[in-house]
């Protein structure tokens, strides 16, 4: 095994390995980004890179701590569980870490304490932890990622190293595809739909629904741009007796109506959706106003799905709405 491969993010990771080298680690870390990015897994190669046995080439792949660390099981690497829907973490949990927390190290100077997709970290939860990543005991590192910064309270913020994690240049994120032995057809296609973000490209290739989801998404918002009715709603009524490929499909039409909105304004951003074309279409006269009346539908339409509504009754009302605004 050699030194963990992370694609992209290069100034991040020297920035990260430099610290370590002058002995500075955060004591708490946020890694924000959007969904797909790489947080996690620069998490994980953050961990290897303050416990790596090898100070002067952390992270080296190879040692004890790194191979623990590669395989989940070093005991100094605790990752909160998440609970509920929204991905929340207990208070329970909370405390349970900052006891662990207080704990020294079983095997080198450091734990590390891991919340993930900490976007949906309830205030009370914070709060509870705030105490623990003001003071924290010299050893523990608190490593968080969210999708916006503005996730965590802002006095646990001010705590805080934030480090941004972005999608990598669209050669690199080919590359890596073709190394994790995805044939080159189906990685072009992928990253034609989500550049590069890897993992969305990873999840579209892996996961047939979500590959049948974007694809549909793309054609919705052709469609919307053309204000189709009737094809929009053979579409959404054929995706209709999968509800949850549904929900998919239209949040991530949520997505392309973002892309266009912002796309309407200024024209220079980054792109979230998975068909530029499609948005662009879309976002030709697009007022914000038009823009917020369809964000609005398509979530009525999601909260109705969540609450029982069937599935047609639902999309023959958006299909309605959408091609009446
Ligand atoms: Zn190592």
């Amino acid at each position: 095994m050699a030194a963990p491969y992370i694609a992209g993010n290069h100034s991040l990771l020297s920035d990260l390995t430099q610290m370590r080298k002058n002995n500075h680690l955060p004591h708490a870390l946020l890694l924000h980004g959007e969904s797909g990015c790489g947080k996690k897994t620069i998490a994980k190669w953050f961990a290897m890179t303050a416990l790596c046995e090898q100070s002067g080439s952390a992270p080296c792949g190879t040692c004890r701590a790194c191979r623990l660390i590669a395989e989940d099981r070093h005991p100094d690497v605790l990752t909160a569980e998440h609970s509920g829907k929204r991905m929340g973490y207990l208070i329970e949990t909370v405390r349970t870490i900052r006891a662990e927390a207080s704990i020294l190290p079983v095997e080198g100077e450091r734990r590390i304490f891991l919340f993930t997709d900490a976007d949906g970290m309830s205030i009370q939860a914070q709060n509870a932890l705030l105490k623990s990543v003001e003071e924290p005991p010299p050893h523990a590192i608190f490593v968080f990622t969210t999708q916006t910064i503005g996730a965590l309270l802002p006095t646990l913020l001010s705590r805080m190293t934030a480090k941004a994690v972005f999608p990598v240049a669209r050669g690199e994120c080919v590359e890596t595809l073709l190394k994790k032995g995805f044939p080159e057809q189906d990685v072009q296609r992928a990253v034609s739909r989500f550049d590069g973000n890897i993992g969305k490209c990873i999840a579209y290739l892996e996961d047939d629904g979500l590959r049948q989801s974007a694809d549909d998404a793309a054609k919705l918002t052709q469609l919307l741009a053309d204000r189709n009715e009737y094809e929009m709603l053979r579409l959404l009524t054929a995706a209709a007796g999968d509800k949850e490929r549904l929900r998919k499909t239209l949040l991530l039409l949520d997505t392309q109506l973002r892309d266009a909105a912002v796309l309407s304004m200024d024209g220079d951003f980054d792109r979230l959706g998975c068909d530029k074309n499609a948005s662009a279409a879309l976002s030709s006269g697009l007022t914000p106003r038009r823009a917020m009346q369809l964000h609005e539908c398509i979530l009525e339409t999601i909260a109705d799905l969540d609450g029982n509504v069937g599935a047609v009754l639902a999309v023959t009302a958006l299909c309605a709405a959408l091609a009446s605004r």
